[in-house]
């Protein structure tokens, strides 16, 4: 039995330092670094440690989480040693997710730090045994707030800061209330849900619960007002008071530790003075003025990063592939490559394309529209399926690019006017989409 035996093999389990999950290209580790401002330092002494104790390739997670892969049971200690003797405490306990800019953001209604630091205090001092995948958004407004991230529990900021509603099982609009609290009784009223949650099991999510039985609990749920105003995509320039600062994002969420650290040191010499990890695999880039955002956002673009929302790669999840993992039968991000340049038209995010190594599907465990997934016997297509179904056919990786633009052509040529994807290839015959992905047109 090894040190991480027990941890390392639960699939669906959150990888840590403590716990890191075996991959096909050796364990993962994923973290959030406790301080929401990282300095350039910080992300160089990181890219070092992915160099020096993974396979150099970092992930940032749509949750805007960390992620390092190709660790070895003798790498990860080394890894913690690195993370502590550089001063990055990565944070504890359950995932508590807060709006990036909280603090620093005069739009907000009300600084979410203070609420999400005391629900942790009090969640850890009830020692109780929750889902390891179990989300708390506290969300107190702002241009970048959380409004539409899905959650078990939710604390929303009401607009006129009188207090917080508290729901579950989903996203602002989704999620079911069960208590609108003034902000002296919120830690209490979020931990009658945590507590119902643990009373129901250890694997228990938002969806389990009776909403209305919690509701009773704090009797009537008044109706909540919330800011009309939807949240900013992250990527691409913000203002905040008299401030801008640029959202940038990794291509495909992968980036390698060596261009990280180009990245950095180029964004430093426009001025950059602070970084900060943000959903939808962004990193937000603080310190630049004005006249040098257009130097830092060529920088980002020559290092591989997005710096627009409208990023046609953002509909496409891709695994390590080939280029981070042993398990891996083709290269993911050249395919994601292709897909951009022969079908990016598709790409409009009414459908999720996902491009997988091997059929274990790490990048995108759900459906997706379209699956390219390599196989022994090449690379695998998949219509509205996992990585793990069986293809509908199969090519050489060698043949995806002309398939892909065989796909691309049919597609563009039966696209009515303002359609979108989704409903452009629900009406196309699968048999139709099959045949040009094997050149049988
Ligand atoms: S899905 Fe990708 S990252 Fe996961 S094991 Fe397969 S090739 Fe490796």
């Amino acid at each position: 039995m090894t040190a991480f035996a027990t941890s390392a093999l639960r699939r669906g389990a959150c990888p840590s330092l403590s716990a890191p999950m075996q991959t096909g290209d050796g364990l993962l580790v994923r973290l959030r670094p406790a301080a929401p401002a990282l300095t350039g330092e910080d992300l160089l002494a990181f890219a070092g440690l992915a160099r020096e104790h993974g396979n150099g390739l970092i992930e940032i997670t749509a949750r805007g989480n960390l992620q390092l892969r190709g660790l070895t049971e003798a790498s990860v200690p080394r890894l913690a040693e690195g993370l502590a003797a550089a001063g990055i405490v990565p944070q504890a306990g359950v995932a508590i997710e807060i709006p990036p800019l909280s603090g620093i953001d005069p739009s907000e209604i009300a600084d979410a730090t203070l609420i999400a630091d005391a629900l942790r205090k009090a969640i850890a001092a009830a020692s109780l045994t929750l889902a390891p995948k179990l989300a708390i958004v506290v969300d107190g407004g702002g241009v970048l707030s959380l409004a539409d991230m899905v959650a078990d529990i939710r604390l929303d900021a009401l607009a006129d800061g009188a207090g917080w509603r508290l729901s579950v099982g989903g996203d602002r609009r989704t999620a079911r209330p069960v208590a609108v609290l003034p902000p002296e009784r919120v830690i209490a009223g979020a931990m009658a849900v945590v507590t119902a949650l643990a009373a129901i099991g250890p694997a228990a999510r938002g969806r389990d619960l009776d909403a209305a039985v919690l509701a009773a609990q704090f009797g009537t749920v008044p109706e909540a007002a919330f800011s009309e105003v939807l949240p900013s995509h992250p990527l691409g320039i913000h203002y905040i008071g008299g401030e801008s600062l640029l959202g940038i994002a990794p291509a495909y969420g992968q980036v390698q530790a060596d261009r990280l650290a180009a990245l950095v040191q180029g964004l430093a010499a426009c001025g950059a003075s602070e970084f900060r990890l943000a959903p939808h695999r962004a990193l937000l880039v603080r310190g630049l003025s004005g006249e040098r955002l257009a130097a830092a956002q060529a920088c980002a673009d020559r290092e591989g990063f997005w710096c627009a929302e409208t990023a046609p790669g953002r509909f496409i999840s891709i695994c390590a592939g080939a280029a981070g993992c042993a398990s891996a039968r083709f290269d993911t991000r050249a395919a994601a490559d292709a897909v951009v340049a022969e079908a990016g038209g598709l790409l409009d995010g009414s459908l999720d394309v996902h491009i997988s190594g091997c059929p274990k599907g790490c990048a995108h465990p759900a459906r997706a529209a379209v699956t390219l997934c390599g196989t022994a016997a090449g690379v695998g297509f998949v219509l509205d399926g996992r990585a793990s179904d069986a293809p509908a056919a199969t090519l050489p990786a060698g043949d995806l690019r002309p398939a892909i633009q065989r796909i691309g052509t049919l597609l563009r040529a039966r696209r009515m006017e303002g359609e979108t994807a989704k409903s452009l290839i629900d009406r196309t015959a699968p048999a139709a989409l099959i045949s040009a992905y094997q050149g049988q047109q």
